[in-house]
């Protein structure tokens, strides 16, 4: 920790700062300057956390050195992570794409809609049997049969399955069926339900809240990894910004910065960021160009007659359009899809 010293700074002061750090555990080291003082707090800098020394007078600034996340950090393991599931590797060099209707609504929609996107090389089905609808008026999702329908789309085209946990109290149910399971943007700060996957022995699909910093996003990964759960995938899909013209902001430099901070894998969903199907192909695109290691996409048999989300759904043949688009892409990229 770098605690940086008002200009006039007193010595009374000063001495207080350097006394106030020892306490904590931590040893000094002094930088007398021309025009300022300089600390170096050396040692366990997380005590600084519960006892903050910021608002001491006579510091200006204190600038923390350590990462306030550690077991997902790129410092604690260098190697990116890769993720097997069903023999499907997540974070390697191949691009795995996720597909499907926002929610489950019926059985010949479900298996209609998997069998197109599976013909189309999506590796994954989505499907939310418990939707995160911000009207209680709206259709809620169909509970456990949704996700029975999903195991029965699984065993006739092989796909796992991707599906959301909004509540802790369905933590077993959906464990019982998901492959994969989702914690949506609107619980990324959800912290009892992050402990509670944290405990399992599922990949977890962590979604970036609609106004959380990547190093809150990073936080809420950790909370995963504190229990033990190490399967984490990252997934960004817009943030709230002044713009209005599309649903979201697709945060495209969140790829990067992630993958420097962490070595988790990182996904983009292009649906929910912009809110329109005709732009999901542009992001998509540029997603795996940016150095995304997955896509997650909505995709609806009948987007018209959709009950969530249909406006940003493709139908099934241009979603076999842009795969072979995309695959072009992650060639030029040195990935395989
Ligand atoms: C979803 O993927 O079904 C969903 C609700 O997305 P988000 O949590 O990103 O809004
Ligand atoms: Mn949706």
């Amino acid at each position: 920790m770098i605690v940086v010293l008002r200009p006039d700074a007193t010595k009374k002061e000063i001495d207080h700062i350097i006394e106030r750090i020892k306490q904590l555990g931590l040893s000094v080291h002094i930088s007398k300057g021309k025009e300022r003082t300089i600390l170096g707090a050396i040692g366990d800098e997380s005590i600084l956390e519960e006892h903050p020394i910021d608002m001491l007078p006579g510091i200006e600034k204190v600038m923390p050195i350590l990462k306030p996340y550690k077991l997902v950090s790129r410092e604690f393991q260098k190697e990116d992570s890769i993720i097997n599931v069903d023999g499907i590797k997540i974070g390697g060099k191949q691009i795995q794409v996720i597909a499907g209707p926002c929610s489950v609504e019926t059985r010949e929609i479900l298996i209609n809609t998997a069998q197109r996107i599976k013909k189309a090389g999506a590796k994954f089905l989505r499907g939310g049997a418990f939707k995160p609808r911000t009207s209680p008026y709206a259709f809620q999702g169909l509970g456990e049969e949704g996700l029975l329908f999903l195991l029965e789309a699984k065993k006739k085209t092989g796909l796992p399955i991707v599906t959301e946990l909004l509540d802790p109290r369905d933590t077993e149910v959906v464990y019982e069926y998901a492959d994969i399971i989702q914690i949506g943007a609107r619980n990324m700060q959800n912290f009892r339900l992050l402990t509670e996957v944290g405990k399992l022995d599922k990949p977890v699909l962590l979604k970036r809240g609609l106004s959380a910093t990547i190093k809150e996003f990073l936080m809420s990964a950790e909370y995963i990894a504190s229990q033990g759960n190490r399967k984490i995938i990252l997934c960004e899909r817009g943030i709230r910004t002044f713009e209005t013209a599309v649903r979201n902001t697709l945060d495209l430099s969140a790829v990067p910065v992630l993958k420097e901070e962490t070595h988790l894998p990182v996904f983009i969903d292009p649906s929910h960021a912009v809110g329109r199907w005709d732009m999901v192909a542009p992001l998509a695109k540029a997603a795996i160009a940016v150095g995304a290691d997955g896509l997650m996409i909505e995709v609806h048999s009948d987007p018209e007659n959709a009950l969530c989300d249909g406006s940003q759904s493709l139908k099934p043949s241009k979603f076999d359009k842009l795969m072979k688009e995309l695959k072009k892409v992650a060639i030029a990229v040195g990935r395989t899809m």
